[in-house]
């Protein structure tokens, strides 16, 4: 049996979790044959609530988790961990300004970025999907000076697989069938949703649909989606995000495959996007890792739209300038320099040493 792996899931309680964590236990993000360990995180007045999802999580009795461990401090929490989905985060409250948000959320990150930098498993892989959660992410790096810049991520999928779902709708094709898809920028409604290298069964999707509908019409569809299903269900989509950030990991962690997929990374620059802000790009994954899909054409049209979104981070990043250590700056303009000679080290931890162990119900009630 391969060694368990040890998760972390802030915003345990919530919506969203509510789907990932079941999905996760029954081994749809890190493998069929994969044991788990989960750890959840929630903040304090939300440890009752946890503690019920636990309990279904037990009620279960999935094969591959191997332990249910709940925290309401992050210190403990990100302990060893080797995957952390930051999903909690602070919603915007009445009156609350778009700075205010970024600032409430900007405490929690650093010191959740502080936490991990501290406690978690040298090669911990990161995906923020709190929103704003390209920025978040941003702070959780920056505040995390003993890792590279690029085990930090944030979640433009479920943007990425909203374009592929409704164009292959739109042209009757199967979402699988919808290669070449790219979300560039913020997970926000600046992204750009791009078709220009997007192929249907080989043929490229400008080719069967018309260009005004898609600058005009699809690109607003895309960055609106969210928008619109709130208002349809009187709810967020919490299930689609779910299986996004699922999704997210499962590529990061096994790789892609054939297509390649939008994540929200430390930019190196490529496509003369600026260092220093964590923007999303076409990446491939293989071997644990990612790397950005180079060389792809980039007309005026597009260009201004990858600035546009471009813009908006770096103003979100001024926003919170004051809350971001100045040591760490100088490291986001190299992100990808030490990752590249780094491997996998799950066995370093005390927690596999010990091997696998056989659920431990009394850390759940
Ligand atoms: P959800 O589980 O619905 O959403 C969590 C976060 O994900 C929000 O920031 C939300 O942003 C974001 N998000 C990203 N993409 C999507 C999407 N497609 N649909 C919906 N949300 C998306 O929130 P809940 O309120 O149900 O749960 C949050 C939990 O986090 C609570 O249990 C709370 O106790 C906890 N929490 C933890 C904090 C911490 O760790 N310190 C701080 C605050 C809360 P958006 O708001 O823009 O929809």
């Amino acid at each position: 049996m391969k060694p368990a792996i040890r998760v972390a899931v802030t915003g345990a309680a919530g919506n969203i979790t509510y789907s990932i964590l079941f999905k996760i236990a029954a081994g749809e993000m890190l493998g069929k044959d994969q044991p788990i360990i989960l750890n959840l995180l929630e903040i304090p007045q939300a440890m009752g609530a946890l503690r019920g999802v636990a309990m279904e999580l037990e009620d279960c009795a999935y094969p591959l988790l191997q332990e249910i461990n709940i925290f309401d401090n992050p210190e403990q929490g990100f302990k060893d961990v080797q995957y952390a989905m930051l999903i909690g985060a602070r919603p915007r409250g009445p009156g609350m300004e778009r700075k205010d948000l970024l600032e409430a959320n900007a405490a929690i990150f650093s010191a959740q970025g502080k936490a991990i930098n501290d406690h978690a498993n040298r090669e911990v892989r990161v995906l923020v999907v709190g929103n704003p959660a390209n920025t978040n992410a941003l702070i959780a790096c920056r505040n995390a000076p003993d890792l590279n810049p690029n085990q930090f991520t944030a979640m433009t999928r479920l943007d990425h697989q909203r374009t592929q779902g409704i164009l292959g709708n739109v042209l009757g094709a199967n979402s699988k069938d919808v290669k070449g898809v790219i979300i560039w920028g913020n997970h926000s409604a600046t992204q750009f949703p791009d078709l220009h290298h997007v192929h249907v069964h080989g043929k490229p999707a400008l080719e069967s649909v018309d260009e005004a509908w898609y600058r005009e019409k699809f690109i607003p569809i895309i960055q609106q989606r969210g928008a619109v299903v709130i208002k349809a269900r009187g709810a967020s989509s919490a299930a689609s995000a779910a299986q996004a950030a699922i999704n997210h990991m499962r590529d990061w962690a096994l790789g892609t495959g054939d297509d390649w997929v939008s994540m929200s990374i430390p930019s190196d620059g490529s496509y003369g996007i600026k260092k220093g802000i964590i923007y999303s790009f076409p990446v491939r994954c293989n071997y644990g890792r990612y790397e950005i899909v180079q060389g792809l054409d980039v007309n005026n049209f597009s260009h201004e739209k990858m600035i546009a979104t471009q813009n908006e981070l770096l103003e979100e990043r001024s926003a919170v300038e004051h809350l971001l250590p100045p040591e760490t700056a100088a490291r986001m303009e190299d992100p990808f320099g030490r990752a590249n000679t780094t491997e996998v080290t799950q066995l370093d931890d005390e927690c596999l040493r010990a091997g696998p162990q056989i659920v431990k119900t009394d850390r759940v009630i």
